[in-house]
């Protein structure tokens, strides 16, 4: 077992957003120790309906659907009441489409747009009303997994969602 204080990356919580910082240290070469205080992995991500918002995205570009940075800000500028911290949604902004290219190249997700997805807010500056920013990952064969389909959180004994209405 790895001693945790022998790590250049710890990371807390093995939700999409310390396993996403844990594979981008590794994939940088870092030694990377993650800790998660459940019995499994995934947090919310692993019960959620898993659509990917990022403005100005790859999928966009390839289909040729006309975003810019200036109204991915506008759109959150009319919605964040001055609270967002600029340099936060301006990361945001900026790498998310890099962020997602490079998820894609190490072969973690496939995403695809759905189609007609709007913004949920059309009456704001910079929404996108025909869809684009609104990704979802392709279906997958979940014992592709192997030992590690037992470790994936799966809500327990709710009974999980079922995004039936998306192609
Ligand atoms: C039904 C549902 C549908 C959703 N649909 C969408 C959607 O379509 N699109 C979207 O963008 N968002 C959606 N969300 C929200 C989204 O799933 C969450 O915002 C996201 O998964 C949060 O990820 P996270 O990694 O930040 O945190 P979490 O998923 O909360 O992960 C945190 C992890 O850290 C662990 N942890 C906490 N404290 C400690 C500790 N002290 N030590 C060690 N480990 C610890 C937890 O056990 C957990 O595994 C949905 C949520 C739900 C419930």
């Amino acid at each position: 077992m790895t001693n945790p204080l022998n790590t250049d990356v710890l990371i807390i919580g093995a939700g999409a957003a310390g396993l996403t910082a844990a594979l981008t240290a590794h994939q940088c070469g870092a030694k990377v120790t993650v800790i998660e205080k459940g019995a499994r992995l995934g947090g919310t991500a692993a019960i959620s309906g898993g659509i990917v918002w990022v403005p100005n995205n790859p999928q966009m570009k390839a289909k040729g659907i006309a975003d810019n940075r200036d109204d991915a800000l506008a759109y959150f500028r009319s919605l964040d009441h001055g609270e967002m911290s600029a340099d936060t949604l301006e990361a945001f902004v900026d790498e998310g489409s890099n962020a997602l290219e490079f998820l894609n190249e190490q072969g973690a997700l496939e995403l695809h747009i759905l189609e007609g997805y709007p913004d949920y807010y059309l009456d704001r500056p910079g929404a996108i009303a025909d869809g684009g920013r609104a990704l979802d990952n392709a279906l997958f064969d979940y014992s592709t997994l192997g030992e590690w389909a037992d470790k994936i959180y799966n809500g327990g004994d709710i009974v999980r969602m079922m995004l039936l209405e998306t192609p």
